[in-house]
Formats: structure tokens, C-alpha cells, sequence
């Protein structure tokens, strides 16, 4: 086992060696952060739903009908009427035939990718696509090729180079993690019909977000009923846990037949379907909640920019706030927490060199008078140490 001290020498040597030195109180918008109190702006908890009274209410009243584990498989024994009442839910949120929930989003890409391609098959995949895309196409065996992000110029010339697959599947991030920049998903619609290929949309964090109704970035975009295969989590605006995929009947029950990450893992407790169930009706009964996550992203990025920070999204609660350094972004980070305002600093590996960035997350239950104080910190932090 020496390999281990060896390895975890080295990454502490690149100065990538990960712990968990964060702990928080809560995902409300001003909460402890370390002991101590600090405005969070990291959170994926977009709508603030995680402490919404009647997703809790619902997670309580979820545990005294049902008590507090599945004890089984969906397809042995864990299938309770409220995971299919949450599945027909997702499906009419998302205006497709049917959806089946998987127990994370990771589970979700990895279960589905591996499901839909192996061998014989092609997968075309973002640069900037989450580790569990990746991971799923890796598992699938298929070839993959990565395209340059959001760059649908080579996706094109790769398309037309890749002819005697058997399949062609397309995957993208809807929102980029990192970027909170958006997928050009209008020309990925047109490729993948063009070149007889299938669209997988990652909308984990546009579920809830993006959209009209929220429904995320088809009907942002007005593409409903054009992308075949619509996967998105229940863990960040939802203010629960899960993931899910929407599409097609057979889509769905193939899905059910062939995810591995469905069939052999015990299904996700009543109590946490119920607040996802829950945070769906929420939604829909105050959109204000929504108008609430726009109206502060704007008024946090404006404010950013305003003060000659580079900003590199344009209309998401994901505003990365450009540093370049990553000893800078890292100093940067601290210098916020000092002035009480929480928000990490990313560098090397997970971005490219040279774009370490402060990765500010906004959610619609900040307070004006809160996101006052951070743009404060911002402006104080950002002058001390020559960003702006
Ligand atoms: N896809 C994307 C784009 C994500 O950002 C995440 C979460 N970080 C996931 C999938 C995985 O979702 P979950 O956290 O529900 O496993």
C-alpha cells in the first residue's frame, strides 16, 4: 500500500491534494460556514428550495406514511406509488412522454450513457461536459471523440468523418458547470438530425432555472420535443436528491430494462422523492420564486462588471468571476471569506491554466441588502489584490 502515501504525496506536492475543509450549517443564503457567518454564495441550491417550509413538510409527512429507507431495487422491491407519481411529474414538467429517476445525476449520465452506446458505437462529447458524461462514456466502450467546447464547426467535420458506427449519440452539458454558459443547442438539434444522430442534454443545472415554466434549456430555447434525451438532477434548484432522464416511452423503458446505475441500486426514500415531488408543485405555485434567481443573477453580475471584473457567463446564476492566477483566485477566495462572504476559488485541473476564477453561485433567496454586502467584499477584495 505505498503506492497510496506516494500518490497523495505528490498531489500535495502539485498542490492538488483535495480535503474536506469546508463544512456549512445549511444551504440558506447567510448561514456558518467554518463557525463562521457567512453569505454563501456557492450553492447549487439555486431557488433555495433546500428550506423551503413545505418541501420540509413534505419530507416529514413522506417518513411518518413511509418510514425511512426503500429497502429494495425500483424493480424488486423499493417501487413505492410516490417514485412513479415523481416520474409522471418530471414528464409532464419536461412535456415528454415519460421520465424514470435514477438515483443522482451522476447515476443518471453514467447509467443512460452506457445503456445507449457500446462497441460499435460513437459518442461526440463537449470538452467542457461533466466528469459523469465522461466517465459514462468511458465505461460505454464506444470511441469518443471531444469537440472543442461548444465549437459545433468541428462537431460538424466530425460527424461527417465518423461514418460505419452503428450509433451516434451527441451529449452536452445544457448550463457548463465551471462556465454557467450556455450549450448552442439550436445548431445541435439541426446537426444531430442532419447526420441522423441522437441529442443528449445534460440539464442539471437548468432544471428549475431555465425556461419559461423552468423546464429548462429545450423550452429556454424552444426546442421541445427536439432533443431525444433530456437527463437533469434533483439536487440542485430541485433542493432534493436524484436524477432523471425525460424522452420517449420506449427511451424510458429501455432505461429501466438496461441502466445498470437503476437496476442494482437500492431506489432513493420516500422522504426525498416527496421533496422533489413537492419542490415541482413549489415552482409552479410561485414563479416568482424563478423571477426572484433572475433578478438577483443580474443584479450580482451587473454589479461585477460594473467594477471591471470579467465575468465569463451571460445568463446564468453561475457567474464565474475571472482571476487568472490560481495562487491570485485562491488568495482571492480567502480574502471574501475574511469579509464574510463564502465562494470557492477554482484552478488547475478542474479549469485550464490561466482561468482560475472565483465560482459565484446565486440563489433566489438572497436578500438585496446581502447581495450589497458581497459586491462590497468583492470591490474591497478585488482592489487589495489588483484585480480590478
Ligand atoms: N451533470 C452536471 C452538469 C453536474 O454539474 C452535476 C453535479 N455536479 C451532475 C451531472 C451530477 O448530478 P448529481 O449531483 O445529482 O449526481
Amino acid at each position: 500500500m505505498e503506492f497510496i502515501k506516494e500518490e497523495l504525496t505528490s498531489l500535495k506536492q502539485y498542490g492538488i491534494y483535495r480535503d474536506l475543509k469546508t463544512m456549512v450549517e445549511s444551504q440558506a443564503p447567510r448561514t456558518m460556514v467554518n463557525g463562521k457567518k457567512c453569505i454563501l454564495l456557492s450553492s447549487n441550491n439555486y431557488l433555495g428550495l433546500t428550506e423551503h417550509p413545505d418541501l420540509i413538510t413534505a419530507a416529514r409527512n413522506a417518513i411518518s406514511i413511509w418510514g425511512t429507507g426503500a429497502g429494495g431495487s425500483r424493480l424488486i422491491s423499493g417501487n413505492f406509488r410516490i417514485h412513479e407519481e415523481l416520474e409522471e411529474t418530471i414528464a409532464h414538467f419536461k412535456n415528454t412522454e415519460s421520465a424514470i429517476v435514477f438515483n443522482s445525476g451522476y447515476m443518471a449520465n453514467m447509467g443512460t450513457i452506457t445503456a445507449l452506446a457500446g462497441k460499435e458505437d460513437i459518442i461526440f462529447s463537449d470538452e467542457l461536459n461533466h466528469a459523469s458524461i465522461i466517465d459514462g462514456c468511458r465505461l460505454s466502450r464506444a470511441k469518443t471523440r471531444i469537440y472543442p467546447h461548444k465549437n459545433t464547426g468541428v462537431l460538424e467535420k466530425l460527424l461527417q468523418k465518423s461514418t460505419g458506427y452503428r450509433r451516434r449519440l451527441i451529449v452536452t452539458d445544457g448550463v457548463f458547470s465551471m462556465d454557467g454558459d450556455l450549450a448552442p443547442l439550436p445548431r445541435l438539434v439541426d446537426l444531430a438530425e442532419k447526420y441522423n444522430a441522437v441529442l443528449m442534454v445534460d440539464d442539471a443545472h437548468a432544471t428549475g432555472v431555465l425556461g419559461r415554466r423552468g423546464a429548462g434549456s429545450a423550452e429556454h430555447f424552444g426546442l421541445e420535443g427536439k432533443i431525444t434525451i433530456q437527463m437533469g438532477t434533483l439536487s440542485k434548484a430541485i433542493g432534493s436528491t436524484g436524477g432523471y432522464v425525460a424522452g420517449s416511452h420506449d427511451l424510458i423503458n429501455y432505461l429501466r430494462n438496461k441502466a445498470r446505475s437503476f437496476i442494482f441500486s437500492t431506489a432513493l426514500p420516500p422522504s426525498v422523492i416527496a421533496t422533489g415531488l413537492e419542490a415541482f408543485r413549489v415552482l409552479q405555485k410561485y414563479p416568482r420564486i424563478r423571477e426572484n434567481l433572475h433578478n438577483n443573477a443580474f443584479y450580482l453580475r451587473t454589479g461585477l462588471t460594473q467594477m471591471g471584473f470579467t465575468i465569463l457567463s451571460e445568463e446564468s446564476p453561475i457567474i464565474p468571476v475571472l482571476i487568472g492566477d490560481a495562487n491570485k483566485t485562491i488568495q482571492m477566495a480567502q480574502l471574501l471569506f475574511s469579509l464574510g462572504v463564502f465562494t470557492p476559488g477554482i484552478r488547475p485541473p478542474t479549469v485550464p491554466p490561466g482561468t482560475s476564477r472565483v465560482r459565484v453561485t446565486v440563489m433566489a433567496t438572497h436578500t438585496r441588502e446581502e447581495l450589497d454586502t458581497a459586491l462590497h467584499a468583492f470591490a474591497q477584495a478585488g482592489q487589495t489584490l489588483g484585480v480590478i
